[in-house]
């Protein structure tokens, strides 16, 4: 039975929406317009102490929870029927130390807004390629992103975090206060409390020399075979994602591309001036580019580049993949459906897994496919809600052709709804522990709205 939020209402010094409300629709919109659930109220939390309050009361109601940040995950684990949303969409402060080079950063802030704050000391908190996405859950999930290779995955640069448990009490995770838990906090998603507040150790990096090289989509096989053994060996101030797109159709691209298949490269160099230009050189003048729209900018503009182009409200479907290898036949099925790509919007991607992060070893966190070579995502996109099959059909058959030449598990933030065996796949070795201090910090499974974790020895 709903209960009556008026108690928690009067307790919060934030809000709280339920249906009915003007504001009712916006408030459990998500990123992912594929997602249209119906929360039984939405708590827009001022404060650590709201987030208590809201913990207690779904405990005592007995009402399933979901905790929201960014509201980006394509699965929409943000919002569930019928739940309580801890919504931490208000909290969004951002502390920038410039002599520790530390940022403290609130759970539900984006990393457009850390950007805009470190940015101008001159630092960076490695994140991931759209501004919009909300720092917690791709924190919690791991983090690739441009300085992946450089510095590591985000949670490689995580300090500590300010959580409320299960149990609604408040504790500080990190290397010296429950270690445990800033174990599974790094990787683990959101199994194991609500994180109101993050901090990380900032890289020194504001300009980079940056961009897209792309090719003819006839040239994958050629790029790709040359890529898979040029990435790897290249020093670790440089980055490169690879992509199967349609050019968009429009400015700054030049009319004569738009609405082209291409596959290509997002390069990402952190050296300055000449010595950027000449260590990207060589890479830019492999094959016979469509286009080359390297160029200096802040790391800020690179961090942000695709969000205009990815705005919230699109109709996504997603499947994930760990890559070790890029095999021959793995080429092969990116040859026969990159052609396929159902609407100008979808796209694969595959983000390294290299360098930094290969420095942790597999068990040092949560997130376990450290020896992974690349993340590849497969993404169905369009604005028409009457596409979603197509969409669907196109990333299923391209994941689940590509499958065999992959790795068991896939990246937690790239998955939509892939089941409890992917799950596990996912954690690898590190699963054991994870169920283990589940059954520690969430016996009942309190939080379940992630990719889940079961309690050891608990079915529910
Ligand atoms: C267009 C797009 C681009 C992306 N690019 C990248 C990328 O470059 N690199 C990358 O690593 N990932 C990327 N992602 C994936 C992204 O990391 C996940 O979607 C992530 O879940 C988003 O976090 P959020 O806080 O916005 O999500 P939400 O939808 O708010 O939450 C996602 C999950 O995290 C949990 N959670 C959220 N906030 C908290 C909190 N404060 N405490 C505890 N649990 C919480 C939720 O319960 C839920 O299970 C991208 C996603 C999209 C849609």
């Amino acid at each position: 039975m709903i209960p009556s939020f008026d108690k928690l209402r009067a307790g919060l010094r934030g809000s709280v929406v339920t249906p009915g409300d003007a504001d009712y629709d916006e408030a459990r919109a998500v990123y992912n317009a594929m997602i249209d659930r119906r929360p039984a109220a939405i708590a827009r939390c001022s404060d650590a102490t709201d987030v208590v309050t809201c913990v207690e009361f779904a405990r005592a109601e007995g009402l399933t929870v979901s905790v929201r940040g960014g509201g980006h995950n394509a699965g929409g684990l943000g919002v569930w029927d019928d739940a309580l949303v801890i919504d931490l969409s208000q909290m969004r402060d951002i502390t920038v130390d410039p002599a520790t080079a530390t940022v403290t950063v609130q759970g539900g802030a984006t990393w457009r807004e850390v950007d805009e704050a470190a940015g101008p000391h001159g630092l960076t908190v490695p994140c991931g390629i759209i501004g919009s996405t909300g720092v917690a859950g791709l924190t919690l999930g791991g983090g690739i992103g441009y300085l992946a290779r450089q510095a590591g995955l985000t949670i490689d640069n995580l300090l500590g975090a300010d959580v409320v448990l299960a149990d609604g009490s408040q504790v500080r995770a990190s290397a010296d206060e429950h270690p445990d838990l800033f174990w599974a906090l790094r990787g683990g998603g959101g199994n194991f409390g609500v994180v109101t507040a993050f901090t990380f150790r900032a890289q020194p990096v504001s300009a980079i020399l940056g961009g897209p090289v792309l090719y003819p989509l006839s040239a994958t096989g050629d790029v790709l075979r040359w890529y898979r053994t040029t990435l790897p060996s290249l020093p670790r101030h440089i980055n490169g994602w690879f992509g199967v797109l349609t050019i968009p159709a429009g400015p700054p691209f030049p009319e004569e591309l738009w609405g082209v298949k291409a596959c290509g490269i997002v390069w990402c160099c952190t050296l300055e001036g000449g010595a950027a230009q000449e260590a990207l050189a060589p890479l830019r003048a492999f094959g016979t580019p469509l286009l080359d729209g390297v160029m200096e900018m802040p790391m800020a503009a690179l961090n942000t580049a695709f969000d205009a182009l990815y705005p919230p409200g699109l109709q996504m479907y997603w499947r994930a993949d760990f890559i070790g290898e890029i095999t021959d036949k793995a080429i092969a099925v990116h040859e026969k459906h990159g052609p396929l790509l159902p609407t100008p919007l979808s796209t694969m991607h595959m983000y390294p897994i290299d360098g930094a992060v290969h420095d942790a070893a597999q068990t040092d966190t949560a997130f376990a496919y450290r020896s992974a070579g690349w993340a590849a995502v497969f993404v169905g996109i369009d604005p028409d809600p009457a596409t979603a099959d197509n969409l669907r059909d196109w990333a299923v058959a391209y994941q689940e052709e590509l499958h065999p030449t992959a790795l068991p598990g896939a990246y937690i933030n790239f998955m939509m709804d892939e089941g409890q065996d992917r799950v596990q796949a996912s954690y690898g070795p590190n699963f054991a522990r994870l169920q283990q201090l589940k059954a520690t910090y969430d016996p009942t499974n309190f939080f379940h709205v992630n990719q889940n974790i079961k309690p050891l020895g608990s079915s529910t």
